[in-house]
């Protein structure tokens, strides 16, 4: 049997609609690991990449809509054109290759803990669209995921938009990955703080982290200490120790959860030296020549 055309979003809604066992693929570099490394075969696959809509990105008032198919290339440019501070950010994302085929949906569907795109989209405020031949539905990302991998899609339905409100005036956004190598590899620690301050106080305060917890995560503890609260560098301090008790991560591979504790209080405490307009504290801007200066 021939498989059945389609390239709009009502076609694929009906196909999902009428295969729910199907498996949804979109750039397949997560999928086409489970091919070549675990061995799985899949009767039927359905392939959200042909469908047009949702392969664009719409900027809107007062956020830019992400289609799920988007590639991770496109997709980070347009949140780069918003926020150039994400540049280095977007480029430790896997490899060129990978982020040439691979889509945002897909990392976002996928719900990898250690998933990079995740901690960025929670700490900016996105909100997912999920979109079925019953309509559509939006909450905001860290309400997809309920579990190791596990989201709140229904077999009919495929992950359609992420909507990424603009930039606030006054926004402070710095997105940390660290890894075992600086290119092509994936994170132990993501952690993303999006902070506004006005005269002096935390207005708003988004904290995305990644590598922490079973699934991405908001911290939304250590948000409620800093909201309100004066940008000193006591409140930093209480933000750093907030951050270490609200997570227990795991030991694996990639790091040891003692480690990722250190570590993502550390970031904390980067951010505010930042904050502070330090430079030569991060890879990106360490200059050997200048740090050698007597
Ligand atoms: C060498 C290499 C390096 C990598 N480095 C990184 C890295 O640095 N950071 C990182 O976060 N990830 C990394 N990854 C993981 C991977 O690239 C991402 O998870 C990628 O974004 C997945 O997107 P995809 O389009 O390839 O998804 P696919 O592999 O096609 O699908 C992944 C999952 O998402 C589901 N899915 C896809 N689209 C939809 C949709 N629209 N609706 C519902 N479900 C959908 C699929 O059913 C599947 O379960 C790396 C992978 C490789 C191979």
């Amino acid at each position: 049997m021939n498989p059945p055309s389609w390239n709009n979003w009502p076609e694929l809604l009906a196909l999902r609609a009428a295969h729910p066992q199907a498996q949804v693929v979109a750039g397949c570099t997560d999928v086409g690991l489970w091919v070549t490394k675990m061995h799985m075969r899949f009767a039927q696959v359905l392939d959200v990449t042909r469908v047009q809509e949702l392969r664009r990105v719409e900027t809107h008032d007062q956020h830019v809509a992400i289609g799920a198919a988007v590639t991770l290339t496109d997709a980070f440019e347009a949140l780069v054109v918003q926020r150039p501070q994400l540049k280095t950010f977007a480029n430790r994302f896997a490899g060129l290759p990978v982020r040439n085929s691979g889509t945002l949906g897909g990392n976002v569907a996928n719900g990898s803990p250690i998933g990079d795109s995740m901690p960025l989209l929670i700490a900016l405020g996105a909100r997912v669209v999920l979109l079925s031949v019953r309509g559509q539905r939006e909450m905001p990302l860290e309400q997809f995921y309920t579990g190791y991998r596990k989201n709140v899609l229904a077999p009919d339905e495929v992950v359609g938009w992420i909507k990424v409100p603009r930039p606030a005036d006054g926004e402070l956004l710095r997105a940390y990955k660290i890894s075992k190598r600086y290119d092509d590899d994936i994170s132990a620690i993501c952690l993303v703080v999006n902070m506004r301050i006005a005269e002096g106080v935390v207005q708003q305060v988004g904290i995305g982290a990644g590598g922490v917890a079973a699934t991405p995560a908001r911290a939304v503890q250590t948000e409620a200490v800093l909201r309100g609260s004066a940008w000193t560098l006591e409140a930093a301090q209480r933000a750093t120790a907030a951050l270490r008790s609200e997570f227990k991560p795991i030991s694996d591979m990639r790091a040891s959860s003692a480690y990722r504790s250190e570590v993502l209080g550390n970031l904390m405490q980067r951010f505010w030296l930042e904050s502070q307009g330090l430079r030569q504290i991060n890879l990106e801007s360490f200059r050997l020549e200048e740090a050698a200066q007597p």
